[in-house]
Protein backbone atom coordinates (compact mmCIF):
# COMPACT_ATOMS: atom_id res chain seq x y z
CA UNK A 1 0.00 0.00 0.00
CA UNK A 2 1.19 3.76 -0.68
CA UNK A 3 1.50 6.31 1.80
CA UNK A 4 -1.31 8.49 -0.08
CA UNK A 5 -3.97 6.18 0.78
CA UNK A 6 -3.15 6.40 4.26
CA UNK A 7 -3.34 10.19 4.81
CA UNK A 8 -6.07 11.08 2.53
CA UNK A 9 -8.73 12.35 4.60
CA UNK A 10 -11.50 9.63 4.89
CA UNK A 11 -14.29 10.07 2.73
CA UNK A 12 -16.69 7.17 2.94
CA UNK A 13 -18.79 7.39 5.84
CA UNK A 14 -17.92 4.93 9.11
CA UNK A 15 -20.67 2.32 8.24
CA UNK A 16 -18.92 2.05 4.80
CA UNK A 17 -15.81 0.43 3.98
CA UNK A 18 -13.39 -0.24 0.80
CA UNK A 19 -11.19 -2.46 -0.35
CA UNK A 20 -8.86 -2.14 -3.20
CA UNK A 21 -6.35 -2.94 -6.01
CA UNK A 22 -4.96 -6.56 -5.29
CA UNK A 23 -6.99 -7.11 -2.33
CA UNK A 24 -10.13 -6.14 -3.89
CA UNK A 25 -9.02 -8.89 -6.86
CA UNK A 26 -8.04 -11.37 -4.29
CA UNK A 27 -11.40 -11.24 -2.65
CA UNK A 28 -13.33 -11.48 -5.51
CA UNK A 29 -11.34 -13.94 -7.23
CA UNK A 30 -11.10 -16.48 -4.08
CA UNK A 31 -15.03 -15.99 -4.03
CA UNK A 32 -15.74 -17.17 -7.48
CA UNK A 33 -13.12 -19.73 -7.47
CA UNK A 34 -14.83 -21.36 -3.86
CA UNK A 35 -18.79 -21.37 -5.51
CA UNK A 36 -16.66 -22.77 -8.74
CA UNK A 37 -15.04 -25.30 -6.81
CA UNK A 38 -18.31 -25.94 -4.68
CA UNK A 39 -20.37 -27.64 -7.73
CA UNK A 40 -16.73 -28.66 -9.78
CA UNK A 41 -17.58 -32.41 -8.10
CA UNK A 42 -20.96 -32.57 -9.22
CA UNK A 43 -19.91 -32.57 -13.12
CA UNK A 44 -20.46 -34.78 -15.33
CA UNK A 45 -22.00 -38.24 -15.84
CA UNK A 46 -19.93 -39.53 -12.90
CA UNK A 47 -20.81 -36.56 -10.73
CA UNK A 48 -21.53 -36.52 -7.00
CA UNK A 49 -24.84 -35.28 -5.47
CA UNK A 50 -25.43 -32.85 -2.91
CA UNK A 51 -27.96 -32.36 0.20
CA UNK A 52 -29.00 -29.29 0.47
CA UNK A 53 -30.71 -28.53 4.19
CA UNK A 54 -31.93 -25.56 5.32
CA UNK A 55 -31.55 -23.84 9.00
CA UNK A 56 -32.31 -21.36 10.60
CA UNK A 57 -35.29 -21.27 12.98
CA UNK A 58 -38.19 -22.76 12.37
CA UNK A 59 -36.40 -24.29 9.42
CA UNK A 60 -35.22 -27.36 10.90
CA UNK A 61 -38.61 -29.44 9.88
CA UNK A 62 -38.36 -28.06 6.04
CA UNK A 63 -37.01 -30.91 4.13
CA UNK A 64 -34.26 -31.08 2.19
CA UNK A 65 -33.05 -31.40 -1.52
CA UNK A 66 -30.98 -34.08 -2.66
CA UNK A 67 -29.80 -32.87 -6.01
CA UNK A 68 -26.97 -32.77 -8.87
CA UNK A 69 -28.21 -30.02 -10.80
CA UNK A 70 -25.79 -26.74 -10.34
CA UNK A 71 -28.34 -24.54 -10.62
CA UNK A 72 -30.14 -26.16 -8.00
CA UNK A 73 -27.19 -26.02 -5.39
CA UNK A 74 -26.24 -22.02 -6.46
CA UNK A 75 -29.22 -20.75 -6.08
CA UNK A 76 -29.99 -22.06 -2.31
CA UNK A 77 -26.81 -20.75 -1.64
CA UNK A 78 -26.46 -17.81 1.30
CA UNK A 79 -23.09 -15.96 0.01
CA UNK A 80 -21.34 -12.45 0.89
CA UNK A 81 -19.16 -12.64 -1.59
CA UNK A 82 -19.91 -10.16 -4.49
CA UNK A 83 -18.15 -12.17 -7.21
CA UNK A 84 -19.44 -15.43 -5.97
CA UNK A 85 -22.71 -13.79 -6.56
CA UNK A 86 -22.02 -13.11 -10.46
CA UNK A 87 -21.48 -16.72 -10.53
CA UNK A 88 -24.76 -17.59 -9.05
CA UNK A 89 -26.80 -15.05 -11.04
CA UNK A 90 -24.85 -16.97 -14.52
CA UNK A 91 -25.92 -20.15 -13.49
CA UNK A 92 -29.57 -19.18 -12.65
CA UNK A 93 -29.22 -17.33 -16.35
CA UNK A 94 -28.03 -20.62 -17.87
CA UNK A 95 -30.54 -22.46 -16.43
CA UNK A 96 -33.46 -20.43 -17.42
CA UNK A 97 -31.96 -19.99 -21.30
CA UNK A 98 -31.02 -23.03 -21.86
CA UNK A 99 -31.71 -25.38 -18.88
CA UNK A 100 -28.29 -27.35 -18.93
CA UNK A 101 -25.08 -26.82 -18.68
CA UNK A 102 -25.52 -25.26 -15.06
CA UNK A 103 -22.34 -26.88 -13.94
CA UNK A 104 -19.96 -25.99 -16.33
CA UNK A 105 -20.98 -22.44 -16.93
CA UNK A 106 -20.18 -21.98 -13.46
CA UNK A 107 -17.22 -24.27 -13.31
CA UNK A 108 -15.64 -23.14 -16.31
CA UNK A 109 -15.85 -19.59 -15.22
CA UNK A 110 -13.95 -20.03 -11.92
CA UNK A 111 -11.24 -21.96 -14.10
CA UNK A 112 -10.79 -18.54 -16.12
CA UNK A 113 -10.32 -16.25 -13.00
CA UNK A 114 -7.87 -19.17 -11.50
CA UNK A 115 -5.75 -19.06 -14.57
CA UNK A 116 -6.68 -14.78 -14.32
CA UNK A 117 -4.80 -14.91 -10.79
CA UNK A 118 -1.69 -16.79 -12.22
CA UNK A 119 -1.47 -13.94 -15.09
CA UNK A 120 -1.50 -11.20 -12.76
CA UNK A 121 0.55 -12.65 -10.78
CA UNK A 122 3.52 -12.56 -13.57
CA UNK A 123 2.69 -9.12 -13.76
CA UNK A 124 0.41 -8.90 -16.86
CA UNK A 125 -2.20 -6.13 -16.60
CA UNK A 126 -5.84 -7.04 -16.70
CA UNK A 127 -6.69 -5.25 -19.68
CA UNK A 128 -4.19 -7.48 -21.55
CA UNK A 129 -5.80 -10.49 -19.67
CA UNK A 130 -9.20 -9.46 -20.98
CA UNK A 131 -8.20 -8.65 -24.61
CA UNK A 132 -6.00 -11.67 -25.12
CA UNK A 133 -9.20 -13.74 -23.18
CA UNK A 134 -11.74 -11.95 -25.86
CA UNK A 135 -9.62 -13.09 -29.09
CA UNK A 136 -9.58 -16.20 -27.17
CA UNK A 137 -13.58 -16.54 -26.66
CA UNK A 138 -14.12 -15.62 -30.49
CA UNK A 139 -11.65 -18.18 -31.78
CA UNK A 140 -13.28 -20.50 -29.96
CA UNK A 141 -16.97 -20.05 -30.38
CA UNK A 142 -15.87 -19.80 -34.29
CA UNK A 143 -14.38 -23.40 -33.90
CA UNK A 144 -17.59 -24.53 -31.69
CA UNK A 145 -19.61 -23.53 -34.63
CA UNK A 146 -17.64 -24.97 -37.60
CA UNK A 147 -17.66 -28.43 -35.87
CA UNK A 148 -21.85 -28.37 -35.12
CA UNK A 149 -23.35 -30.24 -37.33
CA UNK A 150 -27.22 -29.57 -38.42
CA UNK A 151 -29.91 -32.04 -39.38
CA UNK A 152 -33.65 -31.79 -41.33
CA UNK A 153 -36.06 -31.38 -38.92
CA UNK A 154 -38.19 -34.35 -39.83
CA UNK A 155 -35.82 -36.81 -40.67
CA UNK A 156 -34.89 -39.96 -38.45
CA UNK A 157 -31.57 -38.92 -37.86
CA UNK A 158 -32.57 -35.59 -36.05
CA UNK A 159 -35.09 -37.94 -33.92
CA UNK A 160 -32.23 -40.12 -33.06
CA UNK A 161 -29.96 -36.90 -32.27
CA UNK A 162 -33.12 -35.96 -29.96
CA UNK A 163 -32.96 -39.35 -27.94
CA UNK A 164 -29.08 -38.91 -27.68
CA UNK A 165 -29.13 -35.76 -26.57
CA UNK A 166 -31.84 -36.38 -23.32
CA UNK A 167 -29.50 -38.94 -22.95
CA UNK A 168 -26.71 -37.02 -22.12
CA UNK A 169 -28.42 -34.68 -20.19
CA UNK A 170 -30.02 -37.02 -17.97
CA UNK A 171 -26.53 -38.67 -17.83
CA UNK A 172 -25.45 -37.27 -15.08
CA UNK A 173 -28.60 -37.67 -13.16
CA UNK A 174 -30.17 -39.48 -10.65
CA UNK A 175 -32.00 -41.31 -13.15
CA UNK A 176 -29.27 -42.33 -15.06
CA UNK A 177 -29.79 -46.25 -15.05
CA UNK A 178 -33.14 -46.00 -16.82
CA UNK A 179 -32.00 -42.68 -18.99
CA UNK A 180 -32.98 -44.52 -21.96
CA UNK A 181 -37.04 -44.62 -20.63
CA UNK A 182 -36.67 -41.49 -19.55
CA UNK A 183 -35.10 -40.06 -22.55
CA UNK A 184 -37.71 -41.37 -24.96
CA UNK A 185 -40.70 -40.20 -23.36
CA UNK A 186 -38.76 -36.59 -23.02
CA UNK A 187 -38.21 -36.72 -26.60
CA UNK A 188 -42.03 -37.91 -27.27
CA UNK A 189 -43.20 -35.13 -25.10
CA UNK A 190 -41.47 -32.26 -26.95
CA UNK A 191 -42.18 -33.49 -30.21
CA UNK A 192 -45.84 -33.38 -29.97
CA UNK A 193 -45.66 -29.63 -29.49
CA UNK A 194 -44.81 -30.13 -32.96
CA UNK A 195 -41.93 -26.47 -32.45
CA UNK A 196 -43.91 -24.19 -30.12
CA UNK A 197 -41.95 -23.58 -27.15
CA UNK A 198 -44.62 -23.36 -24.81
CA UNK A 199 -43.45 -25.80 -21.54
CA UNK A 200 -46.77 -25.68 -19.94
CA UNK A 201 -48.21 -28.13 -22.37
CA UNK A 202 -46.28 -30.74 -20.78
CA UNK A 203 -47.60 -31.15 -17.35
CA UNK A 204 -45.48 -32.65 -14.67
CA UNK A 205 -47.31 -34.97 -11.94
CA UNK A 206 -45.39 -36.23 -9.32
CA UNK A 207 -46.89 -38.80 -6.86
CA UNK A 208 -45.03 -40.58 -4.11
CA UNK A 209 -45.39 -44.35 -4.19
CA UNK A 210 -44.32 -47.07 -6.92
CA UNK A 211 -40.88 -46.95 -8.36
CA UNK A 212 -38.84 -44.65 -10.84
CA UNK A 213 -40.18 -46.86 -13.67
CA UNK A 214 -43.83 -46.77 -13.48
CA UNK A 215 -43.80 -43.57 -14.53
CA UNK A 216 -45.45 -42.85 -17.84
CA UNK A 217 -46.10 -40.47 -20.66
CA UNK A 218 -50.32 -39.61 -20.85
CA UNK A 219 -51.54 -38.37 -23.88
CA UNK A 220 -53.92 -35.96 -22.78
CA UNK A 221 -54.30 -32.91 -19.80
CA UNK A 222 -54.18 -34.66 -16.24
CA UNK A 223 -55.97 -32.67 -13.39
CA UNK A 224 -55.43 -32.90 -10.04
CA UNK A 225 -58.88 -32.66 -9.02
CA UNK A 226 -62.13 -34.77 -8.31
CA UNK A 227 -65.17 -34.55 -10.04
CA UNK A 228 -68.37 -32.63 -8.01
CA UNK A 229 -70.55 -35.77 -6.28
CA UNK A 230 -73.59 -36.08 -8.44
CA UNK A 231 -72.31 -35.13 -11.48
CA UNK A 232 -71.47 -37.28 -14.72
CA UNK A 233 -67.92 -38.74 -14.77
CA UNK A 234 -67.77 -39.63 -18.25
CA UNK A 235 -68.08 -36.82 -20.62
CA UNK A 236 -67.56 -36.56 -24.75
CA UNK A 237 -67.34 -34.29 -26.75
CA UNK A 238 -67.14 -31.59 -23.81
CA UNK A 239 -67.87 -27.87 -23.97
CA UNK A 240 -65.79 -26.68 -21.19
CA UNK A 241 -66.66 -23.31 -19.65
CA UNK A 242 -63.19 -21.95 -17.48
CA UNK A 243 -63.89 -19.53 -14.83
CA UNK A 244 -62.67 -17.76 -11.83
CA UNK A 245 -65.44 -16.45 -10.15
CA UNK A 246 -67.19 -16.33 -6.79
CA UNK A 247 -69.71 -19.32 -6.24
CA UNK A 248 -69.63 -19.19 -2.57
CA UNK A 249 -72.68 -16.72 -1.03
CA UNK A 250 -75.85 -18.48 -1.66
CA UNK A 251 -76.10 -18.22 2.83
CA UNK A 252 -75.18 -15.44 4.23
CA UNK A 253 -71.71 -15.33 6.26
CA UNK A 254 -73.23 -14.57 9.83
CA UNK A 255 -69.62 -13.92 10.96
CA UNK A 256 -68.50 -11.49 8.43
CA UNK A 257 -71.29 -9.71 7.60
CA UNK A 258 -73.26 -7.01 10.58
CA UNK A 259 -76.75 -6.90 9.71
CA UNK A 260 -79.61 -5.67 11.76
CA UNK A 261 -83.06 -6.92 11.45
CA UNK A 262 -85.93 -7.20 14.23
CA UNK A 263 -86.77 -11.11 13.18
CA UNK A 264 -85.78 -14.41 12.05
CA UNK A 265 -88.57 -13.60 9.03
CA UNK A 266 -85.56 -10.92 7.85
CA UNK A 267 -82.81 -12.94 7.79
CA UNK A 268 -84.36 -15.33 5.50
CA UNK A 269 -85.43 -12.44 3.29
CA UNK A 270 -82.21 -11.15 2.97
CA UNK A 271 -80.87 -14.93 2.21
CA UNK A 272 -83.19 -15.36 -0.37
CA UNK A 273 -82.25 -12.61 -2.02
CA UNK A 274 -78.67 -13.41 -2.02
CA UNK A 275 -79.90 -16.82 -3.26
CA UNK A 276 -81.20 -15.28 -6.34
CA UNK A 277 -78.37 -13.26 -7.19
CA UNK A 278 -76.49 -16.86 -7.44
CA UNK A 279 -79.02 -18.30 -9.24
CA UNK A 280 -79.01 -15.27 -11.96
CA UNK A 281 -75.53 -16.07 -11.86
CA UNK A 282 -76.07 -19.52 -12.96
CA UNK A 283 -78.45 -18.89 -15.57
CA UNK A 284 -75.85 -16.55 -17.36
CA UNK A 285 -73.79 -19.46 -16.93
CA UNK A 286 -76.01 -21.26 -18.54
CA UNK A 287 -76.88 -18.98 -21.52
CA UNK A 288 -73.18 -20.47 -22.69
CA UNK A 289 -74.48 -23.85 -23.12
CA UNK A 290 -71.38 -25.69 -21.44
CA UNK A 291 -70.94 -29.12 -20.66
CA UNK A 292 -68.58 -29.09 -17.88
CA UNK A 293 -68.00 -26.23 -16.01
CA UNK A 294 -64.78 -25.40 -14.16
CA UNK A 295 -64.57 -22.72 -11.72
CA UNK A 296 -60.47 -21.47 -9.83
CA UNK A 297 -62.82 -20.54 -6.40
CA UNK A 298 -65.10 -23.03 -4.13
CA UNK A 299 -68.68 -23.64 -5.43
CA UNK A 300 -71.05 -23.96 -2.64
CA UNK A 301 -73.99 -26.59 -2.42
CA UNK A 302 -76.52 -24.17 -4.26
CA UNK A 303 -75.11 -23.38 -7.54
CA UNK A 304 -73.54 -26.49 -7.74
CA UNK A 305 -76.88 -28.13 -7.52
CA UNK A 306 -78.02 -25.93 -10.11
CA UNK A 307 -75.40 -26.80 -12.58
CA UNK A 308 -75.98 -30.18 -11.85
CA UNK A 309 -79.32 -30.35 -12.25
CA UNK A 310 -78.94 -28.88 -15.44
CA UNK A 311 -76.86 -32.18 -16.63
CA UNK A 312 -73.60 -29.75 -16.00
CA UNK A 313 -70.31 -31.46 -15.21
CA UNK A 314 -68.50 -29.31 -12.05
CA UNK A 315 -65.15 -29.31 -10.84
CA UNK A 316 -64.53 -26.64 -8.60
CA UNK A 317 -61.28 -25.30 -6.29
CA UNK A 318 -59.22 -26.01 -9.53
CA UNK A 319 -55.45 -24.58 -8.48
CA UNK A 320 -54.42 -21.89 -10.95
CA UNK A 321 -52.13 -23.67 -12.83
CA UNK A 322 -54.27 -26.08 -13.41
CA UNK A 323 -56.69 -23.91 -14.31
CA UNK A 324 -54.72 -22.15 -16.90
CA UNK A 325 -53.54 -24.88 -17.73
CA UNK A 326 -57.01 -26.74 -18.46
CA UNK A 327 -57.81 -23.21 -20.78
CA UNK A 328 -54.54 -23.62 -22.73
CA UNK A 329 -54.78 -26.91 -23.74
CA UNK A 330 -58.88 -26.95 -24.12
CA UNK A 331 -58.21 -23.61 -25.93
CA UNK A 332 -60.82 -21.92 -23.43
CA UNK A 333 -60.54 -18.28 -22.32
CA UNK A 334 -60.88 -17.83 -18.60
CA UNK A 335 -63.87 -16.02 -17.81
CA UNK A 336 -64.86 -14.14 -14.72
CA UNK A 337 -67.98 -12.36 -16.15
CA UNK A 338 -70.83 -13.90 -17.95
CA UNK A 339 -72.21 -10.84 -20.37
CA UNK A 340 -71.45 -12.05 -23.78
CA UNK A 341 -73.37 -15.50 -24.15
CA UNK A 342 -73.21 -14.70 -28.08
CA UNK A 343 -69.21 -15.67 -27.67
CA UNK A 344 -69.62 -19.10 -26.44
CA UNK A 345 -68.18 -20.71 -29.17
CA UNK A 346 -65.00 -18.70 -29.08
CA UNK A 347 -64.72 -18.99 -24.81
CA UNK A 348 -65.81 -22.18 -24.30
CA UNK A 349 -62.58 -25.36 -24.69
CA UNK A 350 -63.18 -28.55 -26.34
CA UNK A 351 -62.11 -32.23 -25.47
CA UNK A 352 -63.35 -35.54 -26.91
CA UNK A 353 -63.63 -37.24 -23.76
CA UNK A 354 -63.36 -36.29 -20.12
CA UNK A 355 -63.20 -39.18 -17.44
CA UNK A 356 -62.38 -39.64 -14.05
CA UNK A 357 -59.21 -42.02 -13.85
CA UNK A 358 -56.96 -43.56 -10.98
CA UNK A 359 -53.61 -43.14 -10.66
CA UNK A 360 -51.71 -44.98 -7.49
CA UNK A 361 -54.71 -44.56 -4.62
CA UNK A 362 -55.75 -40.68 -6.13
CA UNK A 363 -58.07 -40.32 -8.09
CA UNK A 364 -57.90 -37.57 -10.70
CA UNK A 365 -59.62 -35.78 -14.09
CA UNK A 366 -58.32 -36.20 -17.63
CA UNK A 367 -59.21 -34.64 -20.50
CA UNK A 368 -57.94 -36.58 -23.67
CA UNK A 369 -58.45 -35.35 -27.71
CA UNK A 370 -58.12 -31.91 -26.75
CA UNK A 371 -58.09 -28.90 -29.00
CA UNK A 372 -54.42 -28.16 -28.79
CA UNK A 373 -53.58 -31.52 -28.78
CA UNK A 374 -50.00 -30.19 -27.69
CA UNK A 375 -50.93 -31.11 -24.34
CA UNK A 376 -49.21 -34.20 -22.61
CA UNK A 377 -48.76 -35.27 -18.84
CA UNK A 378 -45.91 -36.94 -17.41
CA UNK A 379 -46.92 -38.53 -14.44
CA UNK A 380 -43.61 -39.14 -12.39
CA UNK A 381 -43.91 -42.56 -9.70
CA UNK A 382 -40.72 -42.83 -7.03
CA UNK A 383 -40.30 -43.44 -3.98
CA UNK A 384 -39.84 -40.61 -1.94
CA UNK A 385 -40.77 -36.70 -2.38
CA UNK A 386 -36.59 -35.84 -2.31
CA UNK A 387 -36.58 -38.87 -5.69
CA UNK A 388 -39.36 -37.65 -7.27
CA UNK A 389 -38.34 -33.57 -6.95
CA UNK A 390 -34.36 -34.41 -8.45
CA UNK A 391 -36.69 -36.80 -11.27
CA UNK A 392 -38.90 -33.36 -11.65
CA UNK A 393 -35.79 -31.24 -11.97
CA UNK A 394 -33.91 -33.87 -14.71
CA UNK A 395 -36.76 -34.02 -16.83
CA UNK A 396 -36.89 -30.76 -16.70
CA UNK A 397 -33.56 -29.84 -17.82
CA UNK A 398 -33.94 -32.57 -20.68
CA UNK A 399 -37.19 -30.84 -21.96
CA UNK A 400 -35.72 -27.51 -22.13
CA UNK A 401 -33.02 -28.94 -23.60
CA UNK A 402 -34.57 -30.58 -26.35
CA UNK A 403 -37.19 -27.89 -26.62
CA UNK A 404 -34.13 -25.13 -27.43
CA UNK A 405 -32.41 -28.33 -29.54
CA UNK A 406 -35.40 -28.56 -31.61
CA UNK A 407 -35.17 -24.63 -32.53
CA UNK A 408 -31.92 -24.51 -33.04
CA UNK A 409 -31.13 -27.77 -34.59
CA UNK A 410 -28.02 -27.56 -34.43
CA UNK A 411 -25.55 -30.47 -32.25
CA UNK A 412 -22.17 -31.01 -31.32
CA UNK A 413 -20.30 -33.95 -29.36
CA UNK A 414 -20.23 -34.43 -26.03
CA UNK A 415 -17.49 -36.11 -23.34
CA UNK A 416 -15.33 -33.16 -23.42
CA UNK A 417 -15.00 -33.28 -27.57
CA UNK A 418 -16.04 -29.60 -28.05
CA UNK A 419 -14.33 -28.55 -25.38
CA UNK A 420 -10.57 -30.00 -26.52
CA UNK A 421 -11.63 -28.51 -29.80
CA UNK A 422 -12.07 -24.98 -28.82
CA UNK A 423 -9.02 -24.74 -26.53
CA UNK A 424 -7.16 -26.90 -29.68
CA UNK A 425 -8.56 -24.02 -31.72
CA UNK A 426 -6.96 -21.11 -29.18
CA UNK A 427 -3.73 -22.79 -28.90
CA UNK A 428 -3.29 -22.38 -32.69
CA UNK A 429 -4.09 -19.35 -32.23
CA UNK A 430 -1.74 -18.48 -30.00
CA UNK A 431 0.78 -19.21 -31.93
CA UNK A 432 -0.01 -16.22 -34.50
CA UNK A 433 -1.05 -13.70 -31.34
CA UNK A 434 2.29 -11.08 -30.99
CA UNK A 435 2.67 -9.51 -27.24
CA UNK A 436 1.26 -10.48 -24.00
CA UNK A 437 -1.92 -11.43 -24.97
CA UNK A 438 -0.78 -14.80 -25.96
CA UNK A 439 -0.47 -15.40 -22.55
CA UNK A 440 -4.31 -15.35 -22.11
CA UNK A 441 -5.11 -16.97 -25.11
CA UNK A 442 -3.39 -20.05 -23.55
CA UNK A 443 -4.78 -19.63 -20.41
CA UNK A 444 -8.43 -19.59 -21.88
CA UNK A 445 -7.56 -22.72 -23.54
CA UNK A 446 -6.57 -24.78 -20.15
CA UNK A 447 -9.48 -23.34 -18.92
CA UNK A 448 -11.54 -25.43 -21.32
CA UNK A 449 -9.40 -27.90 -21.02
CA UNK A 450 -10.07 -28.09 -17.25
CA UNK A 451 -13.73 -29.23 -18.43
CA UNK A 452 -13.05 -32.59 -19.53
CA UNK A 453 -10.43 -32.84 -16.94
CA UNK A 454 -12.85 -32.37 -14.44
CA UNK A 455 -15.26 -34.84 -15.83
CA UNK A 456 -12.66 -37.13 -15.78
CA UNK A 457 -11.75 -36.67 -11.82
CA UNK A 458 -15.34 -37.09 -10.51
CA UNK A 459 -15.17 -40.51 -12.52
CA UNK A 460 -12.20 -41.97 -10.65
CA UNK A 461 -9.69 -41.80 -13.83
CA UNK A 462 -6.54 -40.74 -14.62
CA UNK A 463 -7.34 -37.11 -15.86
CA UNK A 464 -3.51 -36.33 -16.74
CA UNK A 465 -3.11 -39.13 -18.65
CA UNK A 466 -6.48 -39.77 -20.59
CA UNK A 467 -6.49 -35.87 -21.52
CA UNK A 468 -2.85 -36.05 -22.91
CA UNK A 469 -4.24 -39.25 -25.14
CA UNK A 470 -7.56 -37.16 -25.99
CA UNK A 471 -5.27 -34.25 -27.18
CA UNK A 472 -3.41 -36.92 -29.24
CA UNK A 473 -6.22 -38.23 -30.48
CA UNK A 474 -7.89 -35.02 -32.14
CA UNK A 475 -4.36 -33.94 -33.02
CA UNK A 476 -4.32 -37.10 -35.72
CA UNK A 477 -7.83 -36.01 -36.90
CA UNK A 478 -10.64 -37.74 -34.85
CA UNK A 479 -13.26 -35.78 -34.82
CA UNK A 480 -15.40 -37.54 -32.99
CA UNK A 481 -13.24 -38.85 -30.08
CA UNK A 482 -14.34 -38.07 -26.49
CA UNK A 483 -14.57 -39.35 -22.82
CA UNK A 484 -15.93 -42.77 -22.28
CA UNK A 485 -16.61 -42.78 -18.64
CA UNK A 486 -17.80 -46.15 -18.15
CA UNK A 487 -14.14 -47.74 -19.36
CA UNK A 488 -12.06 -44.65 -18.72
CA UNK A 489 -10.68 -44.88 -21.86
CA UNK A 490 -11.14 -42.21 -24.96
CA UNK A 491 -13.83 -43.38 -26.88
CA UNK A 492 -16.02 -43.04 -30.28
CA UNK A 493 -18.66 -40.47 -28.99
CA UNK A 494 -21.17 -41.78 -32.28
CA UNK A 495 -20.82 -45.27 -30.71
CA UNK A 496 -21.34 -44.24 -27.45
CA UNK A 497 -24.17 -41.95 -29.16
CA UNK A 498 -23.14 -39.00 -26.78
CA UNK A 499 -24.33 -35.49 -27.98
CA UNK A 500 -25.12 -32.49 -26.84
CA UNK A 501 -27.33 -29.25 -27.68
CA UNK A 502 -24.75 -26.11 -29.94
CA UNK A 503 -26.36 -23.34 -27.82
CA UNK A 504 -26.18 -25.09 -24.43
CA UNK A 505 -22.18 -25.18 -25.31
CA UNK A 506 -22.36 -21.64 -26.76
CA UNK A 507 -25.13 -19.72 -23.99
CA UNK A 508 -21.97 -21.23 -21.37
CA UNK A 509 -18.72 -20.23 -23.01
CA UNK A 510 -20.22 -16.80 -23.61
CA UNK A 511 -21.74 -16.38 -20.35
CA UNK A 512 -18.40 -17.92 -18.31
CA UNK A 513 -16.36 -15.28 -20.48
CA UNK A 514 -18.04 -12.68 -20.04
CA UNK A 515 -18.38 -13.14 -15.73
CA UNK A 516 -14.87 -14.02 -15.94
CA UNK A 517 -14.64 -10.43 -17.39
CA UNK A 518 -16.39 -8.77 -15.46
CA UNK A 519 -14.52 -10.26 -12.21
CA UNK A 520 -11.50 -9.25 -13.70
CA UNK A 521 -12.23 -5.58 -14.38
CA UNK A 522 -12.58 -5.44 -10.39
CA UNK A 523 -10.07 -3.40 -8.55
CA UNK A 524 -12.00 -1.67 -5.65
CA UNK A 525 -14.98 -3.24 -3.97
CA UNK A 526 -17.15 -0.42 -1.83
CA UNK A 527 -19.36 -1.96 1.22
CA UNK A 528 -22.37 0.74 1.38
CA UNK A 529 -24.20 0.42 4.28
CA UNK A 530 -27.76 1.34 3.13
CA UNK A 531 -28.66 4.75 3.10
CA UNK A 532 -30.12 6.82 6.17
CA UNK A 533 -32.88 9.06 5.62
CA UNK A 534 -31.01 12.53 6.13
CA UNK A 535 -32.51 14.72 8.45
CA UNK A 536 -33.64 18.04 7.43
P1 LIG B 1 -24.21 -29.43 -16.37
O1 LIG B 1 -24.99 -29.01 -15.18
O2 LIG B 1 -23.21 -28.39 -16.76
O3 LIG B 1 -25.04 -29.89 -17.49
P2 LIG B 1 -23.52 -32.18 -16.02
O4 LIG B 1 -23.24 -32.75 -14.68
O5 LIG B 1 -24.82 -32.48 -16.65
O6 LIG B 1 -23.31 -30.63 -15.89
O7 LIG B 1 -22.34 -32.65 -16.98
C1 LIG B 1 -22.27 -32.28 -18.31
C2 LIG B 1 -20.99 -32.74 -18.94
O8 LIG B 1 -20.85 -34.17 -18.87
C3 LIG B 1 -20.95 -32.37 -20.40
O9 LIG B 1 -19.71 -31.76 -20.69
C4 LIG B 1 -21.10 -33.70 -21.12
O10 LIG B 1 -20.39 -33.72 -22.33
C5 LIG B 1 -20.55 -34.70 -20.15
N1 LIG B 1 -21.20 -36.01 -20.28
C6 LIG B 1 -22.49 -36.30 -20.07
N2 LIG B 1 -22.75 -37.60 -20.30
C7 LIG B 1 -21.60 -38.16 -20.67
C8 LIG B 1 -21.20 -39.49 -21.02
N3 LIG B 1 -22.07 -40.49 -21.05
N4 LIG B 1 -19.91 -39.71 -21.34
C9 LIG B 1 -19.04 -38.70 -21.31
N5 LIG B 1 -19.33 -37.44 -20.97
C10 LIG B 1 -20.60 -37.14 -20.66
MG1 LIG C 1 -26.33 -31.49 -17.55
Amino acid sequence: MDIVGNVLPQVLKDEATEDKGEMARLQSFVGAIAVADLVKTTLGPKGMDKILKPTGPGQEMTHITVTNDGATILRSMYVENPAAKILIEISKTQDEEVGDGTTTVAVLAGELLREGEKLIQKRIHPQHVIAGWRIARDVALKRLRDISSENDINSQEFHDDLVKIARTTLSSKLITTDRDYFADLCVKAVLRLKGSSNLDYIQIIKLPGGTIRDSYLDDGFILKKQITIGCKRRIENAKILVANTAMDYDKIKIYGTKVKVNSMDKVAEIEAAEKEKMKHKVDKILKYQPTVFVNRQLIYNYPEQLLADSGITVIEHADFEGMERVAAATGAEILSTFDAPERSAQVLGHCDLIEEIMIGEEKMIKFSGCKKNEACTIVLRGASTHILDEVDRSIHDALCVLITTVKNRRVVWGGGNSEMQMAAACEEEAKKVQGKQAFAIEAFARALRQIPTIICDNGGYDSAELIQNFKVELQKGNQICGLNMTDGTIGNMSELGVKECLRVKEQALMAASEAAELIMRVDDIVKCAPRKRERA
